[in-house]
């Protein structure tokens, strides 16, 4: 099908005759349809041209679907006409005198006079974005991230549904890729495509298949295996409507996320793995590692859709069979003026990327594609899970009736999130929310390599700590090797509460002491020993205030203590501290955070830790540094939060991000100390230890190790900061940004020198993000805290979003 043979001044004539827009026009590219970018005033659009054979009932089926997918993130809307016509035909219209545009003069001819051929002419709004295909290469958070944005479209798409629609081009049906490949195989019959550029169709045509060349045994290899493996396979795969186009130039990207998906035109009913192995087929395009590229991208989609062991074995045969239709139609047309030069561009790259892919045994391709995929008992999991899902409103009514409300929910309408995916979170609609909150998805949510470690072990066993087992031993030596020398002896528990309350225990028969040492404002968790020892919770709501045996230390804060600004302060605070420890009866331990994560990401005075260890030490207690909140990298310059303070504790806990939200937490301490607690009572923990546990804490190390995720703290931390410290110059709420790598704070104050705190401009900054689609909570004791600590995956793109948003919510609402 030629292309319809439009220009810029034909496009500006349609938007001026039949949308009443007066535009600048630009012309895109296009296979079959002539598009062009409209700009006005108010806004940019999409005007789509096809050729007469195009049948209005796919296009209706497309809109359709549209129409379907009106709440998701980045898809078209069809932009109707004065007349209210979402399509309509139309003659090559004639144009004024004038020019027309060199770029598409010599392809389109004289267009300045009207031609009979009726037109089918639509218009789309237009979606911002960079075009995928300019990025490369594509990391490995990208892919993924394309991966799932894919799934999340076909869950949208999945209960569309349509009376069958006949596609009118046959070409890029994946199912019929036989018989798109054979019948070309005969262009492939020259040596290379220099001299196939040299000769004319009619030459081409009549190449003998005795002049055989690398490009026709790669396609004949291609269409072999396609018919052999997949054909027969094919009626018994899911189907569903998919887009079945999700190529490079068809998807978006703004600060390193997929934004956008467009050109619904091969719109079809098809198996579902059709989806990612088209999409696969051009992302891997221009990539070094192919297959690489493509498990990336298949994780990325299988942590949403469940894929089958039969859909994962069949994902390298349909690449293979996408890149030979496309390179096979593309030498076919080579050196045919009726066509534009869209798919020559891709043919060279199309068959390097054959070439590669075929130089792999299938077999061993498809255990690396699959590589990262757990395997599900059951592909349906998640679309039987979805008609299970109840509404907002009935999760909470069910909630007020069989659960205590103590439970608190964010947000005034709270969010019903089903999903997760490195840094992001997406609800029922697909909506995309930026995660600034969940430190607890430390490596990204629903991390492929960590579930995949977690279902492995799983299915092969799940014991405890009585038996030999490899995991418990390796775990406990690949943390311990990231800590100073003395802390060589590891607990294993299955929360920081729990790892907190063995801290106490350990102290406590270490130094035969009971009295504590803590700090105002600090959490340290839900058990009764650990309220206890929260002023958190003892000096807030519902709190009984600090038992004789805890000893509060004045919250060490540079910006609001109570000794901030004076010349030595910690000092100060020091003596404070002696004079508490003299008063006590023997101290069995400090038990401190590096920064305080509930006092709103308190930063201490340089130099007060390593004075309250000295002054505890002293006195007979030992130093518990609780890093439930900041370790595993999370500060960028250091690995642990006590690290930046240049002090080693006797004890550590560990909690949170260790599981990466499976229940993993750990104590290490001193063999002096563990010796003293294995005074002839077992320790026993039921769960503590499991080896699926210790499987999902190792593949946290792993992926923290291997995806540089220590270092992207600190790069994007460091640009989060920047970007807040400069935003301070134009909102005086702003009264301090603080903090180190991924762990930050933002306090509102109304006034900069009486500290005021803004605790109702927080939480309407906190609304105002979400309105953004950016998760942020407040915090602190006065509750004017922005907290700021995502899973370590966040980017230094997202860091500009989360700043750029700011600046404009701030903006508007103060
Ligand atoms: N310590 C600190 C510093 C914490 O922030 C928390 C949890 N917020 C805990 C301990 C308790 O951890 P968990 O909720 O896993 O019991």
């Amino acid at each position: 099908m030629p292309l319809p043979p439009f220009n810029e001044k034909h496009a500006i004539e349609i938007a001026s005759q039949y949308y009443g827009l007066t535009v600048k026009a630009e012309k895109l590219g296009g296979d079959i349809d002539c598009n062009f970018l409209l700009t006005t005033p108010k806004g940019k659009f999409t005007l789509k041209i096809h050729a007469l054979e195009t049948q209005r009932e796919e296009i209706e089926f497309q809109h359709a679907a549209l129409q379907h997918l009106s709440g998701f993130d980045g898809v078209p809307r069809v932009i109707p006409s004065k007349d209210g016509e979402e399509f309509f035909e139309t003659a090559l219209p004639a144009v004024p005198d004038g020019e027309i545009p060199a770029t598409t003069a010599a392809e389109d001819g004289d267009g300045s006079t009207g031609k009979k051929d009726e037109y089918l002419v639509r218009m789309f709004s237009y979606i911002e974005g960079n075009l995928l295909e300019n990025i490369v290469p594509k990391s490995q958070n990208l892919l993924r991230g394309l991966g799932a944005y894919i799934a999340e479209l076909d869950i949208a798409l999945e209960n569309f549904s349509y009376p069958a629609v006949q596609r009118s081009d046959t070409l890029w049906d994946l199912s019929l890729a036989h018989l798109v490949i054979e019948p070309r195989l005969k262009f492939l019959s020259l040596r290379d495509s220099s001299t196939v550029e040299a000769i004319s169709t009619a030459e081409r045509e009549t190449a003998t298949s005795q002049e055989r060349a690398p490009r026709r045994d790669m396609a004949e290899k291609v269409l072999a295996r396609f018919k052999r493996r997949v054909l027969p396979i094919l009626p018994d795969l899911r189907k569903q409507v998919i887009h079945s186009d999700a190529n490079m130039q068809n998807l978006l990207v703004q600060d390193g996320v997929i934004s956008g998906i467009l050109d619904f035109g091969d719109l079809c009913y098809a198996p579902l793995i059709f989806e990612v192995a088209i999409c696969a087929a051009y992302a891997l395009l221009s990539e070094n590692d192919p297959l690489e590229t493509t498990a990336h991208l298949v994780a990325g989609y299988h942590s949403l859709i469940p894929l089958t062991a039969t859909e994962i074995s069949l994902i390298y045969d349909l690449i293979c069979a996408r890149l030979a239709v496309s390179a096979s139609v593309s030498s076919a047309r080579e050196g045919d003026e009726r066509y534009g030069a869209y798919h020559q561009a891709s043919a060279n790259a199309a068959w390097e990327a054959l070439e590669k892919l075929l130089a792999v045994d299938a077999e061993d391709a498809t255990l690396i594609i699959g590589a990262m995929c757990p395997p599900r008992r059951s592909s349906q999991t998640e679309a039987s899970r979805k008609q299970e899902r109840l509404t907002p409103q009935a999760i909470l009514q069910k909630r007020k009736e069989y659960l205590n409300p103590a439970l608190s929910i964010s947000y005034e309408n709270p969010l019903h999130i089903v999903r997760g995916q490195g840094q992001f979170l997406y609800d029922t609609e697909g909506k995309s929310y930026l995660d600034c909150v969940n430190n607890v998805c430390h490596v990204g949510h629903s991390h492929p390599r960590v579930v995949a470690a977690l279902a492995g072990q799983a299915a092969a066993l799940n014991t405890n700590t009585r038996y030999l087992h490899e995991n418990i031993v390796r775990l406990a030596e690949r943390l311990t090797a990231t800590m100073p020398k003395p802390l060589s002896v590891c607990f294993f528990t299955n929360s920081g509460s729990e790892a907190n309350d063995l801290a106490l225990r350990l102290a406590r028969v270490y130094t035969g002491e009971r009295d504590m040492l803590v700090l105002e404002g600090a959490y340290h968790g839900n058990l009764s020993s650990l309220v206890e020892i929260s002023p958190y919770k003892f000096d807030g709501k519902g709190g009984t205030g600090a038992p004789s045996w805890v000893h509060k230390l004045a919250m060490p804060c540079s910006y609001r203590g109570i000794f901030r600004g004076s010349k030595n302060p910690v000092e100060q605070y020091a003596l404070q501290a002696q004079e508490k420890i003299d008063a006590a009866d023997g101290i069995a331990a400090f038990i401190s955070e590096a920064m305080i994560g509930t006092g709103g990401q308190v930063v201490f005075p340089e130099g007060y830790l390593a004075e309250i260890y000295a002054r505890t030490r002293a006195a007979g207690g030992v130093c518990i540094a609780d890093e439930v909140q900041h370790g595993f990298g999370r500060f960028g310059a250091h690995f642990w939060g006590f690290q930046s303070h240049g002090v080693t504790p006797d004890i550590v806990t560990l909690g949170k991000p260790m599981g990466n939200g499976h229940p993993l937490a750990a104590v290490v301490t001193r063999p002096e100390i563990a010796a003293a607690f294995n005074n002839g009572m077992e320790y026993f923990n039921t769960f503590g230890g499991n080896p699926v546990s210790c499987a999902v804490g190792l593949a946290v190390l792993d992926v923290i190790e291997e995806e540089g995720l220590q270092e992207n703290a600190l790069r994007a931390g460091a640009k989060l900061k920047a970007g807040l410290l400069e935003l301070m110059d134009s909102y005086p709420l702003i009264g301090d940004v603080r903090g180190e790598g991924l762990f930050l704070g933002i306090e509102l104050v109304r006034d900069r020198s009486t500290l005021e705190p803004a605790t109702v401009e927080a939480y309407r900054l906190e609304e105002g993000m979400l309105a953004r689609q950016i998760l942020l909570s407040v915090d602190g004791p006065l509750h004017n805290v922005i907290k700021i600590k995502p899973p370590i995956v966040f980017s230094e793109a997202d860091a500009a979003r989360l700043v750029r948003e700011l600046d404009d919510v701030m903006g508007n609402l103060f």
